[in-house]
Formats: C-alpha cells, structure tokens, sequence
C-alpha cells in the first residue's frame, strides 16, 4: 500500500479519490464514528455568507468554490451519480444594512420580497452571494465513496485506529483493534477525533440540525437562506434547517433546548415554515482549531500528512484539500501561501499519544 488514510469523510475520501487518479494505491481506515461532520453537515458552499474576515482562510475558501463545477462535474460523470449540487445563491437577510464582514450585494426589502417572498418583518433587506449556493453533502460521500472504489481504493470500515506506531522518527504502522497496517505514507483526516491520536489542537463543536418535508402547495425556495438561522432547500423536497454549535464535547443526541432554539430561529426567519412536518433530526461534530483554519500539510514526521481541523467548511474546501495534499504527496514542495494551514503556527510540540 502506498498511502493509508486515517478518517473516511469527506476529507479523506476527496484526497483519497485525487491520490487513486494520480496511480497511488491508498486505502482508508474508517472507525464509523457516530456523529461524522461529513454527512451532519447542512453542504452549504458558502465563503461569504460565513462572512469570513478578509485573509488566507477567505482565499482559500474561495478558490475551493471556483473549482466545485468541474470537481462536481468529473465525479458525476464517473459514477453516473448526482450530488445534488446546486449554484442556487444565498440569500443572508440582515435587521441592518451595516456590512460588517459581509461582501455581498445589498439589496432592500422590496428587492428581497420580489426574490424571495415571505421573510420576516425584521429584515429591512438582505446580502446576496449569487455564486455561493450548496451540495447535497450525504449524497456526495455516496458518489465519493462509489469513484474511490472504482478507481481501486480499498476500504477497512468499521476499523478504529487506536495508536500511530513511530520507530527511528518515521511512522512504521498503524495499530487498530484488529491488526495493524502498514503503508509508505499516512494522512491524518480524523476530523473532531484527531486528539485521541495525537496532541494537536482539533476539538469537537457540536451542531445539531433537522429537516423538514417542504409540502408540494408551497412556494418554491430557491436560494439558500442564511439568516438567524440558516434555511436549506434540497431539491429532493426537504428543507435543511441548522445549526446549533455547541462547546459540549462528544454529547451525543439531540435535545430540546438545540431544537427549540433552531425552530424558534427557522420561524422567524420564514414564518410559512411552522406547519410543515419535521421528518428527520440529528447531530454532528465540527472539526474546531484555536483559530478556525485547518490543519494541513506536513507534519513532524516525514511520512505523515495532516488534513484535519476543517470547522464550519469541510464541505466547501473539500476540492482544494484534495488538490493541495494529492500535490504535496506527488512531490511538489508545500506551498508557503498555505503556511496559514500548518501545525507549527501552534507553537507547541506535537507528539502521538
Ligand atoms: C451541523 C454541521 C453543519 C455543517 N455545515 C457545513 C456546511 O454547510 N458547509 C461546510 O462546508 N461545512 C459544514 N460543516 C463542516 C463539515 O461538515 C466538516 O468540516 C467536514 O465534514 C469535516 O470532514 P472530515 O472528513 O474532516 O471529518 P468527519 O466527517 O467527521 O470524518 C472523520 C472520520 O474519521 C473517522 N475517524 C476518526 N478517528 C478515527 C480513528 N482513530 N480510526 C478510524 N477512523 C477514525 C470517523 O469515523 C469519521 O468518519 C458542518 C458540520 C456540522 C457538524
């Protein structure tokens, strides 16, 4: 085996898939841990609504958002598979005209009602990312997890990586509860679990989320709604409605304060929603580091990659991780305009547990 891949969500099946096409042999070993960022998440692709501060972190969001067409496009053609990807536009209502971070376009209540009827009384306009949108995140695991095995990637489910074994400053094997595993090279795409194997600084946030049936009467909603809280129509008829974030550690369940708090949100954002039927509800935690940026590139030891400590945008950098890791493994030095993502800017020693 070329490459084994520790953690098999989006992050890991996106590198793996891009790691498969250039010839290398690569496995995934995933734990199927309850409570996966990757299929918790609500797929927004959304670098402005998130209003990020202008910096590396907004580039590279960006950048990744520029290459989900033709990302979206090779996958689908690949598998013959659809991920619900939607360049539908997000709409962020707003009780203020004042920008903050936001980098939209403003437009004013009356706008707003010709593009989207039926917002709350509270939103005097709203901010409008015509080139953000979403993707149907549970359906594109599905498509990623189908290319990854049709281009050969071999899978351990439902194994738990338990230690990274080191000898002679190289990583030599992987323990998990079965066996262990051996590879030329190792990426680390644990998400929220990344410090039950070692000490870098990637801490679950939990977020819970529910989605309700969009009754076929109702007024179609075309954009995503990014508002109190954010509203996400599939185009299967649901309406993604999330998210709490919560610093609670792994807590799993959802509860009836996080609902109650997401359904009052969702009812003022959009009143009409009230009577619609909720059909699924559930939770999932965000891969949090000290400063919101991901952890990724090189690590201490020279056969160990790290691609973890995504966040809020796992869903969005998806691309770009697979891109800048599958050219960091095929050779090429680490670029320094991603010395934003690399683990030293902690200032601490990263040692294996
Ligand atoms: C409620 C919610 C809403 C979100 N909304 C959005 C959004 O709209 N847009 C967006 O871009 N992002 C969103 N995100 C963030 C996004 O989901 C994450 O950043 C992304 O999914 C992280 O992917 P990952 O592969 O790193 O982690 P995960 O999806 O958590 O996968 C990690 C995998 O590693 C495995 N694993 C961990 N440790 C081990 C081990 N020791 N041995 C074996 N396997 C192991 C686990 O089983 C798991 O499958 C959201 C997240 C949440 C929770």
């Amino acid at each position: 085996m070329d490459i084994l891949i520790i953690g098999g969500g989006i992050i890991g099946l996106s590198v793996a898939v891009a790691l498969a096409k250039s010839q290398k042999q690569v496995g995934i070993i995933d734990g199927g841990f309850t409570g996966m960022a990757t299929t918790a998440a609500a797929g927004m692709l959304a670098p402005g609504a998130e209003q990020l501060p202008p910096g590396p972190m907004r580039d590279f969001c960006q950048a990744s958002l520029k290459r989900y067409p033709a990302w979206i496009e090779e996958l689908e053609h690949t598998t013959g598979q659809s991920t619900g990807y939607w360049p539908c536009g997000i709409l962020a209502p707003a009780d203020t005209p004042e920008p903050g971070h936001h980098t939209g376009i403003w437009i004013d209540r009356q706008e707003l009602e010709h593009q989207q009827p039926g917002l709350g009384e509270q939103f005097v306009g709203a901010w409008w990312y015509p080139d953000n949108g979403q993707v149907d995140n549970r359906r594109l695991t599905h498509v990623l997890r189908q290319a990854a095995q049709s281009l050969g990637v071999q899978f351990f489910a439902q194994e738990t990586v338990v230690q990274i074994v080191q000898a002679q400053g190289r990583i030599s094997h992987l323990m998990t509860h079965q066996t262990a595993h051996h590879a030329e090279h190792y990426i680390l795409a644990t998400g929220a679990w990344t410090h039950k194997l070692l000490n870098l600084p990637v801490y679950p946030r939990k977020g819970q989320m529910l989605a309700l049936q969009i009754p076929p009467s109702a007024p179609r909603l075309q954009h995503v709604i990014f508002g109190p809280a954010y509203l996400v129509p599939r185009q299967d008829g649901h309406l993604i409605i999330g998210a709490t974030s919560e610093d609670v550690g792994f807590q799993d369940g959802v509860t009836a304060s996080g609902l109650h708090t997401l359904l009052q949100k969702a009812m003022a954002t959009y009143p009409l929603l009230q009577n619609w039927p909720v059909v699924e509800t559930w939770w999932g935690y965000r891969p949090l580091t000290p400063d919101e940026c991901p952890i990724l590139g090189p690590s201490p030891w020279p056969n160990l990659t790290f691609a973890t400590g995504h966040y809020r945008n796992g869903i969005l950098l998806a691309p770009i991780t697979a891109e800048v890791i599958s050219n960091y493994l095929n050779g090429n030095t680490w670029p320094e305009t991603l010395n934003f993502c690399r683990w030293e800017r902690f200032g601490t020693n990263v040692e294996l547990l």
